[in-house]
């Protein structure tokens, strides 16, 4: 998953920490069911509605009750979703007769006397614009399988299923599920069944041809993502996919698609990955922003790094409740640092956009209370209100800038970061398991010659400490640049009057000139002072001008102009980073790596 900005404020709810208190006890197993098919009915007689059908039917053999239940949520949406809360008009028939049901919890449905073919029908309210769950618009539907599926409490995961959409002839379907006829779509097994979202109705589809695979581009609604646009969407996507291929040395899809909705109504941007596919929602103005590229490339990261190379304590997922694990900072944050590394390999950003995006996530973390990423993995399900809730990707990426650089250290750039990637997803995904704290921290001790890093894991990943970075950035050849701004350290908010001062910081340039609450600001040297963003301008203005130069500030305080004599104060304004032209070669060579994979 990623999201980014004010997306945050707009997560839903989540209702309970350590599962929804859904599971029924542990001897609870439903009957053996056979067959199982699933069927989707949106069209557009039924669309405006707000809602669309869903028929499951399967084989009974009447040894006793057979025990439905639904997901209490969706793999890479760390919380709990309670999707049962979206069904209405659940019923259960066999033969074309009603068969008596109840609920053992609230996303479990017990049916009584079932034997031969067996038919549950319910209605699903789509009204969730969340990539997770499920939307629908007159002409178009998003639905997660999770959602809908409902999979027998207690049996094994590994039924095969059919899934059939009705709809109308001249609407799109389009999922990663495997095809198998018009509008019909198979999985040998649930996990596979739940991993496949939805598009279903009116939206735009392109494809390109990347490295010998097809990344397909469906977008609603139609022409949202204008035609410069696309071109621009399937040029990133053909640079980034790749580079991310180069990693593993091979991808285990052959079709991946991107499937993203375009709404105002969703205030930011967000990704949620599939191991084929991924739903994105953007807010209309991130469309063509820097953010889009960077969220495709972590997206489609994660189709080998938690979708398949996964840590143990999701290996198999499990839907009924919560699985924290403290490695989010790896299937998160280290997608996120291949990201920036895919965008710069990629060529969709040079050096210098690769030095942006790691200063910001720098930046982003000094600017929050240190927390450890074990800790901030684990806390994610509960979304703390510390501002940490999500540290585990900037900080988690960064993390993974320090492994790699340090690698790269020991062993002159002959090993890597990618190296440990590629071994793990070897050594464990491609066994059948996920790995451990040992299968991690051992592959990343051999990568690095055999250098422990159990001081590291100690400081850096269970503990606080601040990151090393002024050791560290010089061994890539990176300088550390700390930079200051003109700062005039006053609260301001618009008002009838103008810009009213609210509060001053002591030893800006505002506290030193005698500027108080409730103070009207006209003008500040030669900014004028027209609404809120002049502090952008007076940055700009006065960043190159030296410390203590005069700085005029013009009030109106008790309805009387006065000039108040300031001067320009600098602070701190955080990192950035630049080429040491000092580096050794072979910090040369590890920054070079780095950037290109080699
Ligand atoms: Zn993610």
């Amino acid at each position: 998953m990623r999201t980014s900005l004010f997306a945050l404020a707009a997560l839903p709810l989540v209702l309970e920490a350590q599962g929804p208190g859904s599971r029924p006890s542990a001897d609870t197993v439903s009957a053996p069911i056979s067959s199982v098919a699933y069927e989707v009915t949106f069209d557009k007689r039924t669309g405006p509605s707000g809602a669309f059908g869903v028929r499951m039917t399967f084989g009974a053999d009447g040894s006793g009750p057979v025990i439905l239940s639904l997901p209490a949520w969706t793999p890479g949406a760390y919380e709990i979703s309670n999707f049962a809360q979206k069904v209405v008009g659940f019923e259960a028939s066999a033969g074309g007769k009603a068969l008596g049901w109840d609920k053992m919890d609230f996303d479990t449905w017990r049916i009584r006397d079932a034997s031969g073919p067996v038919e549950v029908r319910f209605t699903y309210v789509a009204d969730s614009l969340d990539n997770a769950m499920s939307w629908s618009q007159d002409d178009f539907l998003l639905f997660n399988g999770t959602n809908v599926f409902l999979y027998p409490e207690g049996r094994p995961l590994n039924f095969a299923a059919r899934v059939t959409i009705n709809t109308d002839a001249d609407w799109l379907v389009a999922t990663g599920m495997t095809p198998a006829g018009h509008n019909v779509f198979t999985a040998s097994n649930y996990h596979d069944l739940v991993d496949m979202p939805f598009f279903v109705g009116a939206f735009d589809l392109d494809s390109v041809s990347v490295g010998g695979k097809w990344v397909r581009f469906a977008s609603y609604p139609r022409g949202v993502v204008g035609t410069q646009a696309r071109t621009t969407v399937l040029s990133q996507l053909s640079k980034v996919v790749p580079q991310e291929i180069a990693v593993f040395g091979e991808a285990q899809w052959n079709t991946y698609t991107v499937m993203q909705i375009v709404d105002s109504a969703f205030g930011g941007a967000s990704g949620l990955e599939h191991q084929n596919s991924h739903v994105d929602i953007l807010s209309p103005q991130f469309v063509g922003s820097d953010f889009q590229p960077s969220l495709y490339a972590h997206e489609i990261f994660h189709s080998w790094n938690v979708k398949r190379l996964r840590p143990s304590e999701m290996w198999p997922y499990v839907y009924s409740h919560a699985q924290p694990t403290p490695w989010l900072w790896v299937s998160e944050g280290i997608t996120d640092y291949y990201a920036d590394l895919a965008e710069a390999r990629g060529g969709v950003v040079d050096q210098k956009g690769f030095f942006k995006l790691t200063a910001e996530k720098i930046n982003e973390v000094n600017g929050l209370v240190p927390v450890a990423l074990e800790d901030a993995s684990l806390s994610t399900w509960i979304h703390p209100v510390d501002g940490t809730g999500y540290v585990y990707y900037p900080k988690g990426s960064l993390a993974g800038f320090m492994i790699d650089i340090m690698i790269r250290d020991a062993t002159d750039n002959a090993k890597s970061l990618d190296t440990v990637m590629r071994e793990l997803y070897t050594t464990t995904y491609k066994q059948g398991k996920g790995f451990t704290a040992d299968d991690w921290w051992n592959a990343v001790s051999r990568a690095a010659n055999g250098q422990s890093f159990a001081d590291f894991y100690a400081k850096y990943i269970d503990g606080r400490e601040p990151y090393p970075w002024a050791e560290l950035l010089p061994k890539a050849g990176i300088k550390p640049v700390f930079e200051k701004a003109p700062r005039m350290g006053v609260s301001s908010q618009q008002s009838q009057a103008g810009v009213v001062v609210t509060a001053t910081e002591p030893g800006g340039s505002a506290d030193l000139a005698g500027v108080k609450a409730g103070d009207v600001l006209l003008t500040v040297g030669d900014i004028p002072v027209e609404d809120l963003n002049f502090g952008a301008r007076f940055r700009l203005r006065y960043g190159n001008s030296p410390e203590g130069s005069p700085l005029p500030i013009v009030v109106m305080r008790g309805g009387q102009k006065v000039t108040l004599t300031g001067k320009v104060m600098f602070a701190n304004a955080g990192m950035r980073l630049e080429a040491d032209p000092a580096a050794t070669a072979k910090a040369r060579r590890i920054l070079a790596g780095i950037l290109s994979g080699k």
